[in-house]
């Protein structure tokens, strides 16, 4: 298996790091990871005292939760760009090159 990379226009190489893991005990919640995301890859979710996920519906206030915390919802579409890492306060994010 090889790192996979992309050959940029310039010819340059460039290898994209992938969302691989975010670490909820960091995760305060802020939301600024969601709002540069372009894929729609995070959701917001509630976080119970047994450490289960609570979907979240619009404005539904309800106290089922303890706090709200990020979460990768769709691995899949993640393209890489790191945009999430970046702006995160709390260095919550882990990244990874993918293998082809
Ligand atoms: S690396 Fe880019 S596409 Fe992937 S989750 Fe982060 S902001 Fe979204
Ligand atoms: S930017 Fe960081 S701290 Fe804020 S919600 Fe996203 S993962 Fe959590």
């Amino acid at each position: 298996m090889t790192t996979f990379n992309v050959t940029l226009p310039s010819g340059a190489t460039w290898t994209p790091t992938f969302v691989a893991a975010l670490d909820e005990n960091k995760c305060i919640g802020c939301g600024r990871c969601f709002k540069v995301c372009p894929r729609g890859v995070l959701e917001l979710v509630g976080l119970d005292e047994e450490g289960e996920h609570i979907h979240l519906e619009g404005d539904d206030e309800d106290d089922e939760y303890e706090r709200k915390v990020m979460t990768i919802a769709h691995k899949e579409l993640c393209i890489g760009c790191t945009a999430c890492a970046k702006i995160c306060p709390k260095k919550c994010y882990t990244h990874a090159a993918a293998t082809v």
